[in-house]
């Protein structure tokens, strides 16, 4: 296929003119950084123009400050957590058998992995997460990702290095495991990266592709856990709506959803009346 070989020429040229160590480490933090803020300034500046306001989950926004704080932050903790992470765990994924050689792996692994990579960091996430909302770990860890109740985007990064490097765990041990090949990896740090922004972006639009995933979570999902109290939030997986589900932590959700939707059932009765 012309689009294959397209990627394999472009592949070819990282390779003859990057060392593996280069691609893995530098290679990943420079994807990382570029896909994470052009995904979530967009929604930084939806908030501060007040565009496609109908579509916005809160009707509370964050002053300009409070997003500046979240980006300063935000840089001191990529280059000084994320960027050593990917330096220390890359002889990690070398000794578990990653490569970054042609030829590139078929799309049939690359999906497989994938899938496998979201199931695995969605469980591991869901149990980190419910802990890390018990009183201690709120009050000295969490609490600093559930400093803005009012998602924009960029906050999803947001948070305690402790939480940083333990959600890092949750996404790279599927990898870890399975020792990919790196398009693979960096497919998958692209895929949790913008899935991630879209959970926090404050906004619901009916024409995201997300809304048709089955079990899929969704930003309604996760800005909800955002404005409840830490005790009452619920709501704690990352990827998928099935173990809160199981575990019955979307009992307030679903609830609300069923009030609002009996709400605009109502509404319509009226005004047929
Ligand atoms: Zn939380
Ligand atoms: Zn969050």
């Amino acid at each position: 296929m012309a689009s294959s070989s397209f990627i394999e020429s472009g592949w070819q040229y990282l390779i003859t003119h990057f060392t593996d160590f280069q691609l893995a480490c530098l290679g990943s933090f420079f994807l990382h950084e570029t896909v994470f803020f052009l995904s979530g300034l967009p929604f930084l500046w939806l908030e501060r123009v007040g565009c496609f306001s109908k579509f916005k989950i809160q009707g509370k926004s964050n002053t300009a400050e409070a997003q500046e704080k979240c980006i300063i932050r935000l840089m001191l903790y990529h280059f000084g957590v994320n960027l050593p992470v990917m330096i220390f765990s890359y002889p990690v994924f070398k000794y578990m058998g990653m490569s970054s050689s042609l030829p590139l792996p078929s799309w049939k692994v690359v999906l497989t992995q994938i899938i496998f990579y979201f199931i695995l960091e969605d469980f591991i996430f869901y149990w980190g997460h419910r802990i890390l909302h018990t009183k201690w770990l709120y009050q000295h860890v969490h609490s600093v990702h559930h400093e803005y109740a009012t998602p924009f985007g960029l906050t999803s990064e947001y948070a305690h290095p402790a939480e940083i490097l333990f959600l890092g765990f949750a996404t790279i041990v599927g990898p870890a495991i399975t020792g990919p090949h790196l398009v693979t990896l960096w497919l998958w740090m692209v895929l949790r990266v913008l899935e991630t922004v879209e959970a926090h972006c404050g906004y619901h639009f009916p024409w995201s592709p997300s809304n048709f995933f089955p079990l899929y979570g969704r930003a309604d999902f996760h800005d909800y856990h955002h404005r409840l109290l830490y005790t009452k939030s619920g709501n704690y997986s990352s990827t998928f709506t099935y173990m809160d589900r199981i575990f019955g932590t979307d009992i307030g959700y679903r609830k609300l959803k069923a009030l609002k939707s009996a709400a605009v059932e109502d509404s319509g009765e009226q005004k047929n009346q």
